[in-house]
């Protein structure tokens, strides 16, 4: 017998039996004989979450006066630990597995093999169901399938004879119903007021088996239809015009929607008996399953687009269109979601959507990327325990939403509500303060012209650069195009986009940093070659680390943005430069592509300058003999003060711990800075420190005259520009910083208010 035959063979008994007018127990009774019959397993057994315990509530081959006596907490034993996880367990040995608990009234002794797979209900587990074998084998695929499409059926028998308490199993019983504050990894910084709307719960799948496979055929194929058109209706929709990232990032959606592979297992699935509903279903939980194994979070983001599309497909083919966006926005709303696809949010009225909550997110997920893009703020990783936000969130609750602070207010108080709002007209003020400063040079009091320049990683962020009035782009990211696309960018993709940003620009001049990827920023279609594993993926084989090992990597960047640059000045740097012989050889990669252009009789840059970014403290001693092959130099102080303090920049116990404003940080800057005296070279600072105010004041303070940081800071550091005297600020910064003990962070604040400056 097939694999589907023998699948269809178990649904068409199960659903004899919920058909049949058997009380729910007997139901129940009935299933655990037919699913242990038909894997020939000794054991069948199924759990039911009863008063937050999990019940055993019939077995075939258990004792049976264990049934309503065995209970398990969630988490506890291997029944509890497939709950807490909602994931499958296979095993050939239980006993050999560090969470197996043996329970002596179950008579459960004598049996090896083990697996067991969640009864799911709204994405949490509300049962289990196993089976035991006295052989010690592993469960094979299609033996796990059957359990898996089995945890459906009882999905739906639960749910109809209520032998699940819903409330329980949605945790709403312990939601609390006073105010509550979440805090999460800030995604795109904001500030938001709004009332909670869940994106879409999945869809309720209220029949499993198929009355009519070819039936169900034809729906699925029609679903498919549906959805890849309005995939591509959406990659045609012009709000981010043509050829930006968010076109990559659709381009990911495009394949999924086409892939074979994914349509033929649901097929597959169908064949086996299932609706199309539970089909779909059924192979997103494989996929889901698989991704849990995934430790990679840029393939994880890319499952993530996967369900996306797979939930669509679930809520077209059900008829059940209702996300929030289709039944349209009709007030100021905080939109929930376990995981949003970028193709979803793009649905959402901008005027409406104040924000954003995720109980998952990255800061390299498509959706973030889109987000920022739209300007709407968000929160991730705000994962209240494993119940996910819906025991703390109810639909239609306020929430006031502080991206930037990480953290957001569900039904907040009244004075909470009033603090936030006296917050959110003072940051609306501010910024229109700012953006008149988008047209005024920022010059300081004692008449020093200090650049200002912007990051920018994507095509719509040089937008910014004529909102803001910024004097260029001072580090454009090109790793951003790698990390969106499915695929390592082909040289005419990054020729396209270096060249829309130069247009874009203008007159203005944009430094592209080559390529930096590798350790934590890895690309899947990238492997390292060397370390595949980096222990210390910031200390690792990375940007220019890599770039000069992949050379036709780097010879394909080259290329682009010389081409790119054509009749042009060009502008490149080198990402986490450690020696001078790195910098000299990533500039003979440019320069052998740049002669070669030449031999060919093509147009080439007008001019061409390199820069080095400083990133490694072990580059600071160079710098006299590598200043002068230089014509910029920009301080990376991410990267820098991590390797200063050896603090890892992305581990959150540490953010606080060191501060930017402390002696051997501002020493060792300023010692760069003397450095660069009597050179002809710009010397800039682009990490994120510059965008701080406090920190952007020390910064001029030691000698600094230009800085390159995010758009939004352009206005608050341009006002901040135009009240400082550096005369008098360098003499301060000069005091301090002779002081063996000095508390800087309170000094210069004091300093500053004194000044009327304020600090952020
Ligand atoms: C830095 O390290 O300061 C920097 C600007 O580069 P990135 O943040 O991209 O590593
Ligand atoms: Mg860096």
């Amino acid at each position: 017998m097939t694999a589907a035959a023998s699948a269809r063979q178990i649904l068409t008994r199960l659903h004899e039996v919920m058909a049949s007018r058997l009380h729910a127990q007997a139901k129940l009774d009935q299933v655990v004989e037919i699913v242990g019959e038909s894997l020939t397993s000794e054991v069948c057994s199924i759990y039911l979450l009863r008063e937050g315990m999990l019940e055993l509530y019939a077995t075939r081959g258990l004792n049976k006066s264990a049934v309503h006596v065995t209970r398990m907490a969630i988490g506890e034993g291997l029944t509890g630990t497939i709950a807490d996880n909602v994931a499958t367990l296979n095993l050939a040995e239980a006993k050999a597995h560090p969470d197996f608990q043996y329970r002596p009234e179950t008579g459960e002794d004598k049996f090896h093999s083990f697996a067991g797979v969640p009864i799911v209900y709204r994405e949490r587990a509300v049962g289990v169901l196993c089976v035991q074998h006295v052989d010690p084998r592993r469960y094979e695929e299609v033996e796990i399938e059957a359990l898996q499409t089995t945890a459906m059926v009882l999905s739906e028998l639960i749910t109809n004879a209520e032998l699940v308490d819903e409330e329980e199993a949605l945790g709403l019983a312990s939601a609390q119903s006073g105010p509550q504050t979440l805090s999460g990894l800030t995604l795109v910084k904001g500030l938001g007021v709004g009332i909670a709307a869940y994106h879409q719960p999945r869809v309720q799948i209220t029949q499993v088996v198929a009355d009519d496979i070819e039936a169900e055929r034809q729906r699925v194929y029609r679903a498919f239809d549906k959805m890849r058109e309005q995939i591509d209706g959406l990659t045609n929709q012009a709000e981010f015009g043509a050829g930006g990232e968010h076109e990559e990032v659709l381009e990911t959606y495009k394949m999924f929607a086409y892939d074979e592979g994914w349509s033929r297992r649901i097929n597959e699935a169908i064949d086996s008996g299932l609706t199309a509903e539970a089909a779909i279903e059924r192979v997103q939980q494989h996929t889901r399953m698989r991704m849990r194994e995934i430790d990679d979070p840029l393939l994880a983001d890319r499952m993530h687009d996967l369900e996306d599309l797979a939930n669509r497909l679930v809520r077209i083919v059900s008829g059940q269109l209702g996300t929030a966006a289709q039944q349209g926005l009709r007030q100021d709303t905080i939109l929930i979601a376990r995981n949003l696809g970028p193709a979803e949010l793009l649905e959402y009225d901008r005027r409406r959507l104040k924000g954003v909550i995720l109980e998952e997110g990255s800061l390299t997920a498509h959706v973030v990327i889109v987000a920022r893009a739209m300007g709407v703020p968000v929160l991730g990783r705000a994962n209240h325990g494993k119940g996910g936000l819906r025991p703390v969130i109810r639909e239609g609750d306020e929430i006031l939403l502080d991206a930037g602070a990480a953290s957001a207010t569900v039904r907040p108080s009244p004075q909470m509500a009033d603090a936030f709002a006296q917050r959110f007209a003072k940051s609306r003020e501010k910024r229109a303060a700012y953006a008149e400063l988008r047209d005024v040079e920022p010059f300081t009091r004692c008449g020093t012209r200090i650049q200002v320049m912007m990051n920018a990683g994507l095509r719509d962020d040089v937008s910014m650069l004529a909102m803001t009035g910024a004097d260029g782009i001072g580090l454009f990211r090109t790793e951003f195009q790698f990390l969106v696309s499915a695929t390592l960018p082909q040289r005419e993709r990054q020729l396209r986009l270096y060249r829309d940003v130069l247009d874009a620009a203008g007159d203005k001049p944009v430094i592209f940093r080559t390529v930096d990827i590798g350790g934590d920023k890895s690309v899947p279609y990238l492997a390292s070659g060397i370390a595949e594993h980096d222990e210390n993926p910031a200390m690792g084989w990375r940007a220019l680390r890599l770039a000069l090992t992949r050379e036709g990597l780097m010879k394909a960047q080259a290329r682009a943005l010389l081409e790119a640059a054509a009749g042009r000045a060009l502008y490149v740097m080198f990402p986490m430069v450690s020696e001078v012989w790195e910098f000299d050889e990533a500039k003979a990669v440019f320069e052998e592509q740049h002669a070669y252009l030449r031999s060919k009789k093509k147009m080439v840059p007008e001019h061409i300058r390199y820069g080095a970014m400083l990133e490694v403290p072990a580059l600071a001693e160079m710098l006299d003999l590598l200043i002068p092959r230089l014509s910029f130099l920009s301080v990376g102080t991410n990267d820098l003060t991590q390797f200063l303090y050896a603090a890892d920049r992305g581990n959150p116990a540490l953010a606080e711990r060191y501060d930017w404003l402390s002696s051997p940080i501002l020493r060792f800057l300023r010692r760069v800075v003397q450095s660069t005296i009597g050179s002809n070279i710009d010397l800039a600072v682009c990490g994120e420190m510059g965008g701080r105010r406090l920190e952007a004041l020390a910064l001029l303070g030691i000698g600094f005259r230009r800085l390159s940081i995010t758009p939004a800071a352009v206005g608050p550091i341009k006002e901040l520009v135009r009240k400082v005297d550096l005369a008098e600020l360098s003499a301060a910064m000069n005091t301090w910083l002779a002081e063996p003990q000095v508390d800087l962070r309170k000094e210069i604040t004091q300093w500053a208010a004194e000044r009327d400056i304020e600090a952020d």
